[in-house]
């Protein structure tokens, strides 16, 4: 015997191109929802923190700081005027090695003219005098660039000693500035982190709880899409300003939770299999005067013009009267309720194994695939 009246039961499967456009639009249902968020988390995260060079400004010594740029101009000078005399003193350098090769030349053409017992040309003797003359005038002035770059090459040293206890002195005074900075930047974090979390946890908040609610609507896939995107960008932002070890703790409890309800949802598999669960649900629907396979209110005999929730139901004053019974079908979803017992011919819950009245057991088919377990 079957559960349901008729064939008219919902399979709302639909073509698989409906089913492929519900996942699809899932997706980019929680990547815009993942966008929105990204904009609101961005937005709070623009607010302005602390500077740092404000507050090393109110730490260092600014005549310090000056002197420090100046020192600095003043070396990139005198590098530069070393770097100019080098060359100077490259150029004298060459000169003079011609010079003397020009001379030892000629002093080889001499010591020639003395074994043949022949003197210089005039030419050549004037040429050898004046060429000593150059070499030893290049020889002075090299001498003379060589004492300037070393007068040179103190100064710097001068000016970079200097300098560098400048930036000791400067390197003291921004500790502390750094130190500050680090708390306020912290604080300032922490803020946002808030801010952000006081927007999403609501949300996420909410999205659980749809998602939980409702397991079974057709609606399901708008409620898992929106709480997938919140909970995403919930984890973003907490990985991002909260240290790594305080995250640690609330992933491995996140982690333990949901390793606990499946192992206490296959632990359930295993000790009531599907059929008793589902009389379960059964049961649980009747109890309430929902129907237990869709959830559609049971309006028959005193509750027909009533309406209630699950957490109402027990509150409700019923009319008196109209005791009548009659068989019954859900009209949301067509499963019948109730009917009349083929033994008795009184009216019994169709979904239940014992007739109430007479006590006659039915088979209840478990074959439903949109049932809730
Ligand atoms: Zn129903
Ligand atoms: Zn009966």
């Amino acid at each position: 015997m079957a559960a349901r009246g008729d064939e008219t039961v919902n399979k709302a499967k639909g073509p698989w191109i409906h089913r492929f456009m519900i996942y699809f639009f899932t997706v980019v249902l929680a990547v815009l929802v993942f966008w929105v968020l990204g904009f609101l988390v961005e937005d709070i995260g623009a607010i302005r923190g602390p500077q740092y060079t404000e507050i090393e400004q109110r730490y260092v010594d600014q005549d310090l700081v000056d002197r420090a740029k100046t020192l600095m101009a003043e070396i990139t000078d005198v590098d530069r005027a070393i770097s100019d005399k080098r060359e100077e003193m490259r150029i004298v350098n060459d000169s003079s090695q011609n010079l003397q090769n020009t001379i030892n030349q000629l002093i080889e053409l001499q010591k020639l003219a003395v074994q043949r017992s022949v003197s210089l040309s005039d030419k050549e003797q004037t040429n050898l005098s004046e060429s000593l003359a150059h070499f030893l005038e290049s020889q002075k002035r090299y001498q003379v660039y060589n004492t300037e770059l070393s007068r040179l090459t103190d100064r710097k040293r001068s000016l970079e000693s200097e300098r560098s206890a400048i930036e000791k002195k400067i390197a003291g005074q921004t500790l502390p500035a750094g130190e500050e900075f680090r708390v306020l930047r912290e604080k300032h974090d922490l803020r946002l982190a808030g801010y952000q979390l006081l927007i999403l946890l609501p949300m996420l908040a909410a999205g659980a709880i749809f998602v939980v609610r409702k397991r079974g609507s057709v609606y399901f896939p708008l409620f898992l899409g929106f709480a997938a995107a919140t909970l995403l960008k919930t984890a973003f932002v907490i990985h991002r300003y909260f240290p790594a070890r305080y995250v640690k703790y609330v992933l491995v409890g996140g982690l333990l939770i949901a390793v606990i309800k499946l192992l206490v949802y296959f632990i359930r598999v295993i000790a009531f299999p599907k059929a008793d669960l589902l009389m379960k649900q059964y049961r649980e629907g009747y109890e309430r005067f929902f129907c237990p396979v869709c959830d559609f209110p049971i309006r028959r005999g005193p509750r027909k013009f009533l309406f209630w929730t699950r957490r109402t139901v027990g509150k409700l004053e019923l009319p008196r009267g109209s005791d009548e019974d009659s068989p019954y079908s859900c009209p949301a979803c067509g499963t019948v309720l109730f009917e009349e017992c083929p033994k008795c011919h009184n009216i019994r819950y169709s979904l239940l194994t014992f007739c109430q009245h007479c006590g006659a057991v039915k088979e209840i088919e478990h074959g439903s695939d949109n049932a809730k377990v």
